[in-house]
């Protein structure tokens, strides 16, 4: 069948009901699966065989999203994780274990930042968080002999970097490893990594995919286009026989699906991290209005950066949107349509000025939540990045006043005038 288009993938990617079956998808509750023979049980137990057997590792609502993810992102399979933190530790960890170093951007998620540089060092494996905007050289020169991948965001949570995708694969690809990108603020309407040499997606599903704050969520999503034979040595893991499975390897036995295989069968297998099938199929209400919802974000962002730009009382405001911002040149290239529905800003007069404002907006609420239908607001130097020190703020680019604003699908006008109320308090 000829490639669909986004719209089309929203509504209808992933499930195929034949004749008589639900035309929704329906929420497959249920831990386990029956089989006629205990022969056929023990082939899928030696991954000989496809099928279903226990939620913990595979479940056919879980699949059928998962499906639509990784069509909307031109991947060759994806899985679901039960968050988005799952997913970025799921995605390293496939292919990183003690004694293994990777290099990330530093400007990523607090939530990322914390799990790779102190959880993943506890398990043996050293991240050197580089700055993205660096250039080839110095990125480079991170690298180590034992360096499993690369890692970076398309758009930053909450300091709205935007990555240069092309430059980031260019970098992994010449030191022989993958780069992996977590693309939750643009979403595959706005940005698909693949397109620009990324290996390996990750979403945090709980933010636009999901759309209405119902669900947490993640997703890996694999393109299919790095050659894990070429470095056997470098992805034991993926290249040399699965103790766990009667000495199988993926890459032998899975081809393009190796890498999603092997966290499926053996990382699902063994840390559990699975999606509900009742989020799953909350998620994919979600996905299948968000070709209608990322442009409607993206509008009402780009008028709420608008009016804050020309704003007396605010002092400076981020949103790759608006065309003196530092990353606009990236964003147009990435995201012609738009990046996310995210606005960053702060107030003269600092970190105070910013409480009070905050405190005094009605429609826009203070929540720690991100990218959803509603109109949010959080202070991460109060709320989110609180276990960061100064310096690490700093370094992930969060400065102290930093207001972020996630501009939900209501009015624009509406949203304004509750800021242009707030300024006045
Ligand atoms: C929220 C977020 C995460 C973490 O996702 P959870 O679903 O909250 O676990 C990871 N990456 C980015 C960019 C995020 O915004």
């Amino acid at each position: 069948m000829k490639k669909m288009n986004q719209e089309t993938l929203c509504v209808q990617a992933g499930w195929n009901p034949k004749k008589g079956e639900p035309r929704v998808l329906p929420i497959y509750q249920s831990t386990t699966f029956k089989y006629e023979t205990s022969e056929q049980m023990a082939r899928l137990f030696d991954l000989e065989d496809n099928g279903y057997f226990y939620t913990r590792l595979q479940n056919p609502t879980n699949d059928a999203v998962a499906a639509k993810i990784a069509a909307l992102e031109g991947g060759v399979g994806a899985m679901l994780t039960s968050s988005g933190q799952a997913a970025n530790f799921y995605a390293v960890f496939n292919i990183c274990q003690a004694g293994d170093h990777f290099v990330s951007s530093s400007c990523i998620y607090g939530g990322t930042y914390n799990l790779f540089g102190v959880t993943m060092k506890k398990l043996g494996i050293e991240v050197t968080f580089v700055n993205p905007d660096a250039s080839d050289e110095e990125i480079i020169a991170a690298f180590r002999p034992n360096t499993k991948c690369l890692f970076g965001e398309t758009i930053s949570n909450p300091t709205l970097e935007v990555l240069d995708i092309e430059k980031f694969a260019r970098i992994a690809h010449s030191q022989g490893v993958p780069l992996i990108v977590d693309n939750t603020f643009p979403t595959p309407i706005n940005c698909r990594p693949f397109e620009w040499g990324a290996d390996i997606v990750t979403h945090s599903t709980t933010k636009y995919m999901d759309g209405h704050a119902t669900s947490v969520g993640g997703a890996v999503v694999d393109s299919g286009n790095f050659d894990w034979t070429k470095y056997p040595d470098k992805f034991p893991g993926l290249c040399q026989p699965d103790e766990s499975y009667h000495g199988l390897t993926y890459t032998e036995a899975f081809g393009k699906m190796a890498y999603m295989t092997k966290a499926t069968a053996q990382l699902m297998r063994d840390l559990g991290s699975i999606q509900s099938p009742q989020n799953a199929f909350l998620l994919n209400l979600g996905l299948e209005t968000l070709h209608l919802r990322m442009p409607q974000h993206c509008k009402n962002a780009q008028a709420v950066a608008e009016y804050l730009s020309t704003n007396d009382k605010v002092a400076w405001v981020n949103y790759s949107g608006l065309p003196g911002d530092k990353y606009h040149a990236l964003a147009q290239k990435y995201m012609p349509n738009g990046s996310c529905g995210v606005v960053t800003f702060g107030l003269k007069g600092g970190r105070d000025v910013a409480i009070k404002f905050m405190d005094s907006l009605k429609l826009a609420a203070i929540v720690t939540h991100v990218a959803d239908a509603r109109t949010c607001v959080l202070h991460p130097a109060s709320h989110t990045h609180r276990q960061l020190t100064d310096e690490q703020l700093l370094a992930a680019g969060v400065r102290p006043d930093l207001i972020r604003f996630s501009v939900g699908i209501e009015n624009a006008n509406d949203i304004i005038a509750d800021i242009e109320q707030a300024l006045q308090c």
